[in-house]
């Protein structure tokens, strides 16, 4: 696809990770150049791990080079992180690292932060969620605070044991003003184990479901994750690339170019930018097909 055509395309591209064929030694930096020369637009950093490695320095150095590529930014926080752990001190830990990764996230330019919210445990689902929304809460609240720009987002996440169905994520978005999903088609696919969530009318579905839940401001501003993916009866395996899955990720984009919807999606496929490209592509002729009419 041409320059000119993909800037015009209503979603944005990229990868959760710096791309595989970014240069070794020059960090997330290298990784925001390599998305532009990719033709690319969007990077999000995969803190992961943690941020106990990351440098304002580093992150200053990613802010600049997005600045100049033109790149969008937005960060993954850690796995190590439980709106609903039921241990007081592991739960301090997690909210410091969350917090950390929007304060660095700023730092480096970044919009939305990305999280796992974490799992059931023991309890009932509403239990979990009423315990999740309550400290989820606080923490959108000292965000909002110390960083009104930033994004939070919740992620859909593909196993039963874990929180984030749409439903719950679209929930705190409701009582939230700088919350909004992260929708990973992937993971939604995945959960509920049975090869269902997989056809256009299902996505569509989802989507109407964000509209009438959140407006048009989650539909004009989606952070979506996407892949290929594996899984058994209780949801999601691991990540494949796209054509390795049973995932119709082509009828995903003709749903999402039929409603209209802008933002970011980022591929999570092995093959990362390779994944990137294919979605970027297939995006784009999904839209030259689409019923929406543009104006
Ligand atoms: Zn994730």
């Amino acid at each position: 696809m041409s320059k000119a055509t993909h800037r015009a395309l209503p979603f944005h591209f990229g990868t959760v990770g710096t791309p595989l064929s970014a240069p070794k030694n020059e960090g997330s930096a290298g990784g925001v150049r390599r998305i532009r020369e990719l033709n690319l637009d969007a990077l999000e950093l995969a803190w992961v791990r943690g941020t106990t490695h990351i440098t304002p320095e580093a992150c200053a150095r990613v802010r600049s080079a997005a600045e100049e590529c033109d790149v969008a930014i937005s960060v993954h926080a850690t796995y190590f992180f439980n709106l609903n752990t039921q241990d007081d001190e592991m739960w301090q830990a997690g909210r410091e690292r969350l917090l950390r990764a929007a304060r660095l996230g700023t730092l480096a330019g970044a919009t939305d932060v990305i999280f796992h919210p974490g799992s059931y445990m023991k309890r009932s689902t509403e239990e979990a969620f009423r315990v999740a929304t309550e400290r989820l809460a606080e923490i959108a609240e000292t965000v909002r605070r110390e960083q009104p720009s930033i994004m939070l987002r919740p992620e859909t996440m593909g196993k039963q044991a874990l929180l984030g169905t749409l439903d719950e994520t679209i929930e705190w978005s409701r009582r939230f003003e700088n919350v909004l999903p992260c929708v990973d088609f992937a993971h939604l696919h995945a959960r509920p184990g049975d090869g269902s969530f997989n056809s256009y009318a299902e996505f569509a579905a989802a989507l109407q479901h964000i509209k009438d839940g959140l407006g048009n401001r989650a539909l004009q501003r989606m952070h979506i994750h996407l892949s290929g993916i594996a899984y058994t009866q209780r949801g999601e395996k691991n990540h494949l690339n796209l054509d390795e899955s049973d995932l119709h990720y082509k009828d995903l984009l003709r749903a999402l170019a039929d409603f209209g919807a802008a933002g970011r999606i980022l591929s999570e496929t092995p093959n990362m930018e390779e994944g990137a490209i294919i979605m970027q592509n297939a995006f784009g002729s999904a839209r030259r097909r689409s019923t929406h009419v543009t104006t």
